[in-house]
C-alpha cells in the first residue's frame, strides 16, 4: 500500500525529503501483477489459512531498482533492530540505497527471501499487520541520525540508547506548576555542572527503568562514582 509512506512527508523526514536528504521511492507491487485483477498474492501450498506474496511480481519489482544496496525483508522472524545498528546503516555505504519489502498475509514466499533477500529486520516481537509501518518507523529513525537532519536546537547524540543509556527528564516553562519544581540547578546557568547532573540522571534512569542496558554497558570511573552516588543515598 503506498499511499501509507505519506506519513513521512510530515516533521523530520517531511523536511528531510524536501531538503533532498533522503528520497523515499514506494513501489506497487501490483504494477507487476501478470495478473489481470493485477493479484500479488496466493494460496499456501500445503493448505492452511491466508495467502502468500508470490515470488514473480516481488522479483520483477526489486529488478526494476537502480542500483539497489542491501534488500532488506521486515520480518517478525529477523533480528530485532537496535539504535546501534540504525547508526551503522546510516553511516555507511552499504545501506545507502535501502530496498525494504513490506509482506503482508502471511508473509512471503520462502524462495524469495532465501535468494533475493541480505537481511530481514523486525522491529520488536508483535506481529503488525504489514510491513509498510515497520518500512516508516525505520526511515524515520534512521533520517535522525543522518547529517543536517535535525535542526540546530536538536541532537540525536542525547537521545536515549545513543551512548547506551536512557535520556535525562527534560523541563520547560513555567518553573512552577501544580507545585511542581524544576530542579533548582537547571536554573542555575552552570553548564558543567547541569552536564554531571543530566548524566547522573541518565544513569539513573537507566538504572531504573532498564538495568539490562547498565549491565551491558561499560560505565567510565565517572559514570560509575555518579551511579554509586545515587544507589547510596537512602530513599
Ligand atoms: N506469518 C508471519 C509470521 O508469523 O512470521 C507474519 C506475517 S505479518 C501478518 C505480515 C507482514 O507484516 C510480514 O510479512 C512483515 O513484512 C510485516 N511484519 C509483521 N510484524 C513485523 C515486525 N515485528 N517487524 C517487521 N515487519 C513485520
Amino acid at each position: 500500500f503506498p499511499e501509507i509512506f505519506a506519513a513521512l512527508d510530515y516533521g523530520i523526514p517531511g523536511r528531510a525529503k524536501k531538503n533532498n536528504l533522503i528520497s523515499v521511492n514506494p513501489i506497487d507491487l501490483r504494477e507487476f501483477s501478470d495478473n489481470e485483477y493485477r493479484r500479488v498474492d496466493d494460496r499456501p501450498f500445503g493448505g492452511g489459512h491466508g495467502m502468500v506474496m508470490m515470488y514473480a511480481p516481488l522479483k520483477k519489482a526489486v529488478s526494476s531498482i537502480n542500483n539497489p544496496s542491501k534488500i532488506i525483508y521486515l520480518s517478525p522472524q529477523g533480528g530485532v533492530i537496535t539504535q546501534d545498528k540504525l547508526k551503522e546503516a546510516a553511516s555507511s555505504s552499504e545501506y545507502k540505497n535501502i530496498t525494504f519489502i513490506a509482506g503482508r498475509y502471511e508473509g512471503i514466499d520462502e524462495r524469495f527471501i532465501e535468494n533475493e533477500i541480505d537481511e530481514e529486520w523486525s522491529i520488536g516481537d508483535y506481529i503488525l499487520s504489514g510491513g509498510e509501518l515497520a518500512a516508516m518507523v525505520i526511515i524515520d529513525a534512521i533520517t535522525r541520525l543522518l547529517e543536517g537532519a535535525l535542526g540546530d536546537a536538536q541532537s540525536a547524540d542525547d537521545d536515549s540508547f545513543s551512548h547506551g543509556l536512557l535520556d535525562y527528564p527534560h523541563y520547560t516553562r513555567p518553573e512552577i506548576i501544580d507545585n511542581l519544581k524544576v530542579p533548582e540547578i537547571l536554573l542555575s546557568g552552570n553548564h558543567k555542572k547541569i552536564a554531571e547532573w543530566r548524566l547522573k540522571q541518565s544513569l539513573k534512569q537507566t538504572f531504573l527503568k532498564r538495568p539490562d542496558l547498565i549491565h551491558k554497558k561499560k560505565l567510565t570511573p565517572k559514570e560509575e562514582a555518579l551511579l554509586t552516588e545515587f544507589i547510596s543515598i537512602p530513599p
